[in-house]
């Protein structure tokens, strides 16, 4: 297998086949990100991809559950997409998901037929970077759209019937806006229905645009309490039924739920937390190198 560049995926993937389909990411201008900052965004070729596709058959012989990376995947048009994913069925014939990270952009760029038919080739469910359901957040991340996309293009695949787990990120609004930003969050995920909801926490990581921000005193990052507290109120807030993906080893509180099913016991592990955890590691903002 032909791997280029660095490779990230969720954890929930660790089982999947990972295919490089692109290298990079084609926005690369996220504000807390340095993920693919070095790395000039390609395309693999379709020949490249076929060899992959051999090898890793004869290796795994079987395989359900694909994975493209890199950053942006679904950036891919259509047109490129359809072959890749025929490609896959050829091989794996009895694949039952093929699924990559994806931009509320990379929705937006396809019609409702070209999401159609991509979903008919398997690609049925999508890692979607949508971060924060708070517009003033979501602006400051340079994350290229609106909420009213994130809106709009989630709700799309709700109609074409291709799953996602929007990804969201705790503490993303700084300090004193954790509870806005759960509010704000919940408010997206209750109307995006999404099948799981993946939860990270901001980080400043290498020379990220954050990282120097912090520095100048320009964003200030939230506590650790306030992290919790917004943990918290975000789960008391959703009602809509969905996975609460929350085992990423960059959260404080680690654990994976169903919503709004097993609230009362997610709940009880941030409350402990926050009972358990010493007021000075509380009030800091603990560093995290990684994503
Ligand atoms: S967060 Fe995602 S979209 Fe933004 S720069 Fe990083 S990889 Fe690209």
């Amino acid at each position: 297998m032909k791997y280029t560049g660095p490779t990230y995926r969720p954890p929930y993937e660790a089982k999947s086949l990972l295919l490089q389909v692109t290298v990079g990411c084609t926005h690369n201008k996220c504000t807390f990100c340095t993920m693919y900052k070095d790395v000039k965004f390609s395309m693999e070729s379709i020949e490249q991809i076929e060899k992959d596709l051999q090898e890793a058959n004869e290796i795994y012989g079987d395989v359900k559950r694909v994975f493209l990376v890199n950053g942006d995947a679904f950036v891919l048009s259509a047109r490129r997409l359809k072959p890749i994913a025929k490609l896959i069925i050829k091989y794996f014939p009895g694949v039952e998901v093929i699924t990559m990270y994806a931009s509320i952009n990379n929705i937006k760029s396809k019609t409702d037929q070209e999401l159609e038919e991509l979903r008919n080739l398997r690609i049925n469910d999508l890692w979607i970077g949508t971060e924060t359901g708070h517009e003033e957040t979501l602006e400051y991340m340079n994350k290229g759209f609106s909420l009213k996309d994130s809106y709009e293009q989630l709700g799309r695949l709700n109609k074409v019937g291709i799953r996602h787990i929007d990804i969201l990120i705790f503490g993303g609004a700084g300090r004193g806006k954790g509870i806005e930003n759960a509010i704000a969050n919940a408010k997206l995920m209750n109307a995006a229905k999404p099948m799981g909801i993946s939860i990270t926490t901001m980080g400043t990581f290498g020379d990220s645009q954050l990282t120097k921000d912090v520095e100048m005193g320009k964003f200030v990052p939230a506590t650790e309490l306030e992290v919790l507290e917004e943990q918290k109120k975000f789960i008391e807030l959703i009602i809509v039924d969905t996975a609460y993906l929350g085992i990423h080893g960059i959260n404080t509180v680690t654990f994976d739920a169903t919503l709004p099913k097993d609230r009362e016991d997610a709940i009880k592990m941030v409350d402990n937390a926050m009972e358990k955890l010493d007021d000075e590691f509380l009030n800091s903002v603990p560093e995290r190198h990684s994503i």
